[in-house]
This record gives structure tokens, sequence and C-alpha cells, in this order.
């Protein structure tokens, strides 16, 4: 046995009272001052020293322990069959290697059984006890043969079956998995205790473990914990199925939820691939975080001839561990950005990180309140993820990590590109800038003034509106409409064919309707039906312009709100002149369906029932309203009357009943004057 060298002692020694502190900080009190990854490279080194340097082996080691001792508060539970943990591999080599130690004890047996592949879940491991399939205990993993009974807790998960269903339960079994909390609950547990004035979960597995080890179940209740079942096992060590495939699809029909994404695997190298899939496609959508895979021998029996490592680890599974989507990072400062409606939202300019495989500088902040709820301070060390979508996302400070030289953070009053006052109303969580003109309302308003709902302006494209933008030629939307031929084959990638056809399309653009100009505009809180329904009634743009915001509350389906910010548009200096502007450039101003002020049916109420000869229901609805009428579902007195087409039913009877009178569609057409 080779002679230990002094500084490899010391060494061993520094790496496990490190290791012990993080355990405990991990386990125990919940809040991990390492990082995973650090962790487990910490975890390595120690490992490698120990099977180098047998002697430096001792009993207490961290790398011989499951979890962490338990806790006296809560009554502790002896486990049927010991917990384990899992070694790990990080990538496809070690994979491999592994399944060569596994050919090494069953050669190959292990082919003939595969794999499963399955979500590594970041939560915390729970074993339920169920008596003849009723659920009796709950322990959390402790040091793998007790852990604390929280029964009462994990009674109050949803998605926990207290019975299982089916029949022919084993008489006792333990189910183990994972308990977890999905981003969502996580974020809206963190806002509350932040209003609350307590300390922040670092992460949703840290967030699920602290739940599981609440001394008060209602509190339990509350959190939006969920559970993810991945073994079963017996008093006597066995599993209840002949394969972990099968047993899992057991779980299910026990009404146990088992994660998604599984894959059973004839070789490693699916496996492989598998874990690739994962890492890079399927983690971003899932709404929860997983930490890898885990890949287990699929066959029991070749489970049980390979059995376990130290006490501590299964020989037959490893968990494949991915890049964290989770990172720890400075906040630098927070930004703002000028969107096209005007709206300030702040961003985090972050200490580059990585986050799931991709470099993170910036992160969405959302708004004000936000940000002072999780009271994210500039200089803030912060957890940054990239969840459910690709847009990274900041779930909030370390406080821990704080140095006192963080700078609490506010909305500024001005807005960054044009300096105009910014405007925030009421309850509403935005902030915006009220200049049309803005520069940076101008490029996302640009972008959505072409756009498909919009005018519709074939080939402006995002790069191209830049490059008018950069050239001068467009300082607002009108000025799109001057853009010359000869002003864009000046530009790169513009030729005489490319040139003309843009400027054509945007010509054409002119003749487009005044509810689409209106959704356009980008006008806070109108979207395209909002535009639709205001162009409907008014007609042109000078009759909407001339409406009082209480006129405006009168078109049906248009709240005080919106009634008020178009009224707000309209009163201001610059919009004003922009919309001469675009009428002298030849714009149109006019909705062509508009509905008749003084029409034949203004003021009439309809309904429509049955099926109609030749007009569907959307344009029967249609010829009503333009003609000033009002289409409602249910008949009563008010009613002036009933169209009724074929298979009309219980309206027809209704207007019968209340003597409201019916006509056919061809006198609704004739009295239209369509
Ligand atoms: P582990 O998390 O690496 O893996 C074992 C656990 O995975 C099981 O007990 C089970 O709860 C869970 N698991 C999830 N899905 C599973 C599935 N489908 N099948 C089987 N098991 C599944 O092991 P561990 O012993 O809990 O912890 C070790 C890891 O915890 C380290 O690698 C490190 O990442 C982290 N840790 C971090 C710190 C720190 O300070 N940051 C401290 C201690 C531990």
């Amino acid at each position: 046995m080779p002679a230990v060298p002094t500084p490899t002692t010391q060494r061993a020694q520094e790496l496990r009272a490190q290791l012990s502190r993080a355990q405990h900080e991990y386990y125990v009190l919940d809040t991990p001052s390492l990082s995973d990854q650090d962790y487990d490279r910490l975890f390595r080194e120690l490992q490698d020293i120990e099977s180098a340097y047998p002697d430096l082996r001792s009993e207490d080691s961290p790398t011989l322990r499951v979890g962490a001792p338990i806790q006296s508060t809560f009554g502790t539970h002896r486990h049927l069959v010991r917990m384990m943990s899992l070694d790990n591999a990080f990538d496809d080599a070690e994979l491999n290697e592994f399944e060569r130690s596994i050919e090494r004890v069953v050669g190959d047996a292990v082919h003939k059984s595969g794999y499963t592949a399955e979500l590594k879940i970041d939560g915390a491991a729970i074993a339920i006890t169920y008596r003849d399939g009723l659920l009796v205990t709950a322990a959390t993993r402790g040091d793998g043969t007790e852990g604390e009974n929280v029964t009462a807790n994990v009674r109050t998960i949803r998605g926990v079956p207290l019975r299982l269903h089916g029949e022919g339960h084993p008489p006792l079994m333990e189910i183990r998995g994972e308990v977890y909390l999905p981003f969502s609950g996580f974020e809206r547990m963190n806002e509350v205790r932040v209003a609350a004035g307590e300390p922040v979960y670092v992460n949703p597995r840290n967030a699920a473990a602290g739940s599981m080890r609440q001394l008060d179940p209602s509190i339990t209740a509350q959190r939006p914990l969920r559970f993810f079942g991945y073994a079963a096992v017996l008093p006597d060590g066995t599993a209840p199925a002949r394969t972990q495939w099968e047993l899992l699809e057991l779980l299910s029909s026990w009404g146990i939820p088992v994660a998604p994404h599984r894959l059973l695997c004839s070789t490693m190298a699916e496996a492989c691939a598998w874990a690739h899939t994962v890492e890079h496609e399927t983690r971003a959508q899932l709404g929860f975080a997983i930490d890898g895979g885990v890949i287990k021998v699929n066959a029991v029996s070749v489970q049980d001839e390979l059995g376990v490592r130290n006490d501590r680890t299964p020989r037959w599974a490893i968990a494949r561990k991915f890049a964290p989507d989770m990172a720890v990072t400075k906040l630098e400062r927070i930004d703002v950005n000028v969107g096209r409606t005007g709206v300030l939202t702040p961003f985090a300019v972050l200490d580059p990180v990585d986050v799931g495989g991709a470099k993170v500088t910036f992160a969405s902040l959302h708004n004000a309140d936000q940000i002072a709820a999780k009271d994210l301070r500039e200089g803030d060390m912060v957890q940054v993820v990239r969840a459910g979508d690709v847009i990274p996302y900041v779930l909030g400070p370390v406080p821990e990590k704080r140095t006192g030289a963080e700078v609490p953070w506010k909305m500024p009053e001005f807005c960054p590109r044009c300096d105009t006052k910014v405007v925030r109303e009421g309850d509403d969580v935005a902030t915006y800038c009220p200049n049309v003109a803005c520069p940076g309302r101008l490029l996302e308003g640009l972008v959505h003034f072409s756009s498909k709902d919009a005018l519709n302006i074939d080939g402006l494209s995002y790069a191209r509106i830049q490059q008018l933008l950069a050239a001068g030629y467009v300082q607002d939307s009108a000025d799109l409409f001057r853009v010359t031929v000869e002003q864009l084959v000046a530009l790169e990638r513009f030729g005489q064919k490319s040139a003309e056809s843009l400027v054509q399309a945007i010509q054409a653009a002119k003749q487009q309707p005044l509810s689409r100009l209106l959704f356009a505009l980008g006008i806070r809180h109108v979207g395209a039906q909002a535009a639709q329904l205001l162009a409907r009634q008014y007609g042109t743009l000078d009759a909407l312009m001339a409406a009082t915001p209480e006129q405006l509350a009168q078109v049906r389906g248009i709240g005080d709100i919106i009634a008020q910010s178009v009224a707000d548009y309209f009163a201001t200096d610059s919009v004003r002149q922009l919309m001469e502007k675009m009428r002298g450039l030849g714009l149109r101003f006019d909705e062509p369906n508009a509905v008749q002020s003084d029409g034949p049916f203004t003021g009439s109420t309809v309904v429509l029932t049955g099926t109609l000869p030749t007009l569907s229901r959307g344009e029967a609805t249609a010829l009503v309203e333009r003609a000033g009428g009002r289409v409602t579902s249910s008949v009563s007195k008010k009613t002036t009357f009933v169209v009724a087409g074929e298979e009309a039913g219980s309206k027809l009877d209704k207007a019968k009943e209340l003597g409201v009178e019916v006509i056919d569609e061809a006198e609704l057409i004739r009295r239209a004057g369509a």
C-alpha cells in the first residue's frame, strides 16, 4: 500500500471538514453555501484520495454517509429497507465506465436487461409507507436508515394518494420518491416570504426540503408541493415487479405520479442520447427543477446480483448529472428597457454565468414591484434560472452573501432614452414613458406597426427596420411612408427589386382600414379587438379623436381603462402631430365596415336562433351591428326582435311566450337595408 504523503492527509482532513459542514447546511439547515457543482467536485476529490489511499478512509467520512443525521424535533421513522444515495456520472464516458463496471460483475446479463432512464428530480427524498394500500407513515431519507416522521406534512401534498388506486396491494410497502416544488410555486412562495420579511429559499430543492420539515402542517399545506414516485420496496428488500420499467407502470396504476420523459433503453448508447436530449431540449420546457437523469439497470434480478457499494450507493444505478440550470452570480446593475408602448421594463445585467449550458448576461426583472418584493439590490448575489422558457429569470437574492455595499433600486423618474418624465398610474404595475417619439419606443413600435395583424407590411423585417433607423430615414412611423426606392438601394442587402417591392408594400399599407391603423399605433391596452370595436363604432379617426373618455367607455366591449388610455393618447400633442403627418401622406382614416350611427337598427337588441338559410352566425351579427344594432344571446322583454332560422329551439319558444316579434333572414336583410 502506498505511503500517504502528508499534504494528502491534510487535504483529506480539510475536505472532510468542508464536506461535513456543507452536508449539514444542505440537509439540515436547507441553506447551502456551496453550489452543487463545487460540492460534487470536492466530493470527487475526497473519493479519489480515499480510493488511492484506503488508509485514509475513516468511518465518519462524508463519502460513506447518506444524507445527514436527523434532528430530534420530529419523531423518527426506521425505513423498511435502507435508502441510498447515487453515484454520479458527468458525461458519456463515465456512463460507459459505469456499464463496464457492471459487465465485470454480471457479464452479458446487463445487455439482456437494458436500462431505464428517468428524470432526476431535484427535490427532497421521501419514503411513504402504505399498509394494504393505505398511507400510514411518511419519512425523510435522513441518514438512510432512519428519517424524520413527516407524515402530517406529506399528507398535505396534492398528488400523494392517501389510498392507492386499484387492488391487490402488498400488505406492507414503502414507496419512494421525490417531493418537489414547481418553479411557479417556488416563485410565489418566495414572494410571500419576502413580503413577510422572511429569508427566501435558495432554490426549489431547499424550499421543498424546508417545507417537509415544517412543524406546522398547515403551513406545508399552503405550499404547492408535488410528488413523483420512482421506487417501491417490500419488507424483505425485494421489489413488487420484475423490472424497473414495470415498477414505474405499477406505481402509475396505483395513482402515484411518475415523472414524465422516461425511456426504456436497450443500450447504454440510447441512455447517453436520452441524457443529451433531456439536458439540452426537454429540461428547458419542464416546469420543475431536475439536476440530471438516473440510469438504472432494468431487470431487478440483475440489480440484486449487483448489490450495493459501501452501504451507500447501489451498483445498478447512477445519476447522470447535468450542468446546473440555476446559478448564482452577481447582479452588476439594473437597467431599463423601453418597449413599444413605452412600458419601462427593468432587467438585470449580470456577471456572465453558465446556466444550463448557456451563457447568461441579462435577465428580465418584469417590473418595479417584483424587484421590491424580492428586495433585489444592485451588487447582490442572485440566483438565475432558465426555466420553462429560454428567457433567463432572476429568482431572488442570496441575502447571506450581502456585504453591505448593495444598493436598493428605484425606477428612474425620467425615461432613460428621451428624458421625459415617466408615468405610473393607480394600481398599474407598469411604469411608462408617455413620449410617442421616444427613440426607445421607436424600433419596437415599428416592428409592431408593420406586423401581420397591424398594417401587415410584407418584407419589413426587424433587421430592415434597424437599417432604416440607422440610416436616419425614419424618425417616426409616418416617415416609413416617405421612404423611397433610391434611399433603399443605397443600403446594404437591398437590390432594385427588393427596394421596389418594399416601397410598394409600404404604400399599399396606407389603404389598411382604421381598425388596423389603431392597433398598429400601439396605444396602451388597445389590442386588435378593442381597435376593431372602436373603429367600427366611430367610423373615422376624427370622430374617434373627438370622443371623451366617457363616450368611449360607452362602446360595448370597451372598459374605462381602455377608454382613458385612448383619450389620453389622442390628447398628446406629439400624437396629434403624428396623425396630421399621416393624413398628409394619404393614410386611410376610416373604417369600411363602420356602424351606422343612426342606422336602421340603432337602439335595437336582436337575438339570433337556429340555422339561417344563407348567413352564418358571424355574418348575421356583423349585419346587425353595422346597422347599429346589438346582438345578445338570450331573449328577454327588452329584445327588439328575434331572427329565427331552421331548428330554432327554446329561444323561439321564449320569444313567443314574451310576445317578442320573430322575423326570418329575408326580413332581416330587408330591414337592414343591406
Ligand atoms: P443525489 O441527489 O445525487 O442522488 C440521490 C437521490 O436522488 C435519491 O436519494 C433520490 O432522492 C433522488 N432521485 C431523484 N430522482 C430519482 C430517480 N428517478 N430515481 C432515483 N433517485 C432519484 O444524492 P444525495 O445523496 O441526496 O445528495 C448528493 C448531492 O446533493 C450532491 O451530488 C450535491 O449535488 C448535493 N449536495 C449539495 C451540497 C451543497 O452544499 N451544495 C451538500 C450536500 C449535497
